[in-house]
């Protein structure tokens, strides 16, 4: 990067930082972009004059609303809503919605801001949005999550619509809160759109979603062994996680023939060295689908497993590395005891699980390494497979989704070569999906004037 670059990265990010106080995961998602679109910026001073970079950073709107409901005992329990709709250059706002007791206006701010150019890698047309609560189903009846979601909705709703803003799941909403969210938005609203995705198969759902993300991340992931000559074939694979998108980066990793050997939730990890199969994958399926269990009850059931809790799996040896949790659970030193563990390639299913201090372990010993805004797309991208499917009424089979989404995901892999190829021949895949992502919504943006 030439001096006058690095000048222009360094005080645009004092700018954002003075705007924006204390919101850490936003100001470390920018920065991950900014510093690999920058020399883009500087080579089109246009981009500059037109402020593209301080606009596509300052949301469109933020909505920031109470959400009162009742628990159980009667009580009256109060969170916070939040919907940070920031970019609609490319089409009508679409991300998830979180629903976590860590949720924040930083965190909402980096999704959406990620959300933007993820969106932009699919080439749907789907602008950029994130939404949620500090609301944490954990503990909750069916009941209470059912109130708590009529009650988000009651306001959500004059915000979104299929047209504008189209939200799906994320962090602790799955198909049982998308149902009651879709529910009272039909009920407050009179009509019957796609305006939430990841509905159930029997009321506008699509095939594959709930499978799109994990096996969009195994797709993306074929892709980068492919440049090596490698496969999952015989592999040893850590994920981290439980939930939607660990499950199905599980099933499709063992599907192409490696050997899964742990997985997470928040409490800590399982680590099974003979692998999960069928059974297992099933047993884990129910357990956090159904029973809402923890995955230490995976331990007590199979005697070939073994439970740490408090920790993360990253210090066991391992080919392949899938985050498929949360944000920044994989710090500096869980990065070396990856490397040291003979680990090759790291690719995320989660959002930003990589910390900048961790990405750069990765990236100076020459990794295969892809950040979530390329290698999870594949679950925003089924979604506006499923929008597309509403807006024709039509209902593809799962081999007509698959073969999209397949397609998908290798030509989001094909951006990040085309970009992010460095001299020495490594491929740099976060600079490849953040300048490929950043061109498109860019362009829109210049086309569409001062708005
Ligand atoms: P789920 O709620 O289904 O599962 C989340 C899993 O991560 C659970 O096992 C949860 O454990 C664990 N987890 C959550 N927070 C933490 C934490 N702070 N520390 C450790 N573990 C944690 O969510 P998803 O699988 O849908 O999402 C996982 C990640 O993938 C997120 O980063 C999300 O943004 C991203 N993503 C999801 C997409 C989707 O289609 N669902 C699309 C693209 C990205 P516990 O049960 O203890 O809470």
């Amino acid at each position: 990067m030439d001096k006058f670059t690095r000048n222009y990265v360094d005080s645009f990010m004092a700018d954002l930082i003075a705007r924006n106080p204390g919101e850490k995961e936003f100001h470390q998602a920018v920065r991950e972009v900014v510093e690999s679109v920058a020399s883009y910026v500087t080579a089109y001073p246009h981009l500059i004059d037109l402020k593209i970079l301080e606009r596509m950073t300052e949301p469109e709107r933020v909505i920031i609303f109470r959400v009162p409901w009742t628990d159980d005992r009667g009580k009256v329990q109060i969170n916070r809503g939040y919907r940070v709709q920031m970019n609609s250059a490319l089409g009508p706002y679409k991300g998830g919605i979180r629903f976590h007791n860590s949720v924040n206006l930083s965190i909402m701010k980096f999704l959406a801001f990620e959300q933007i150019f993820k969106n932009s890698l699919t080439t749907l047309p789907m602008g950029g949005a994130k939404g949620g609560s500090d609301f944490s189903p954990r503990g909750k009846s069916d009941a209470e999550v059912m109130r708590f979601c009529q009650s988000f909705m009651t306001e959500l709703q004059r915000h979104i619509g299929q047209d504008t803003d189209v939200p799906a799941g994320d962090i602790g909403v799955g198909g049982r809160e998308i149902g009651f969210l879709f529910g009272q938005y039909k009920r407050l609203r009179d009509e019957f759109t796609g305006t939430l995705t990841g509905k159930g198969l029997a009321w506008g759902g699509s095939l594959l979603r709930p499978e799109a993300t994990g096996f969009g991340a195994c797709y993306f992931a074929q892709e980068m062994l492919a440049t090596r000559g490698k496969s999952f074939e015989g592999q040893t694979v850590l994920i981290s996680g439980a939930g939607n998108v660990a499950q199905y980066a599980a099933r499709k990793a063992m599907e192409l023939g490696a050997k899964v050997v742990t997985l997470s939730d928040s409490d800590g990890f399982i680590h099974d060295p003979e692998g999960l199969n069928e059974e297992k994958w099933k047993f884990v399926m129910e357990l956090k689908n159904i029973r809402r269990g923890r995955i230490s009850e995976y331990a007590e059931k199979y005697p070939s497993a073994k439970y740490y809790p408090g920790e993360r799996p990253w210090r066991i040896p391992c080919d392949i590395a899938m985050p498929c949790a949360t944000q920044n659970e994989i710090e500096e030193a869980d990065a070396r005891k990856l490397v040291e563990g003979g680990c090759y390639c790291v690719t995320e299913g989660a959002n930003m699980p990589t910390t900048p201090e961790a990405i750069a372990v990765f990236q100076s010993a020459k990794l295969l390494y892809s950040p979530g805004k390329a290698s999870n797309a594949g679950g925003v991208a089924t979604s506006g497979l499923e929008m597309t499917q509403n807006s024709i009424r039509q209902h593809w089979t799962a081999e007509e989704v698959d073969a999209h989404l397949h397609r998908i995901m290798s030509d989001i892999h094909a951006s990040c070569i085309k970009y992010g190829k460095e001299e020495d021949g490594y491929i740099n895949y976060v600079k490849g999906a953040n300048i490929a992502g950043f061109i498109k919504v860019a362009g829109a943006m210049v086309d569409q004037g001062l708005v």
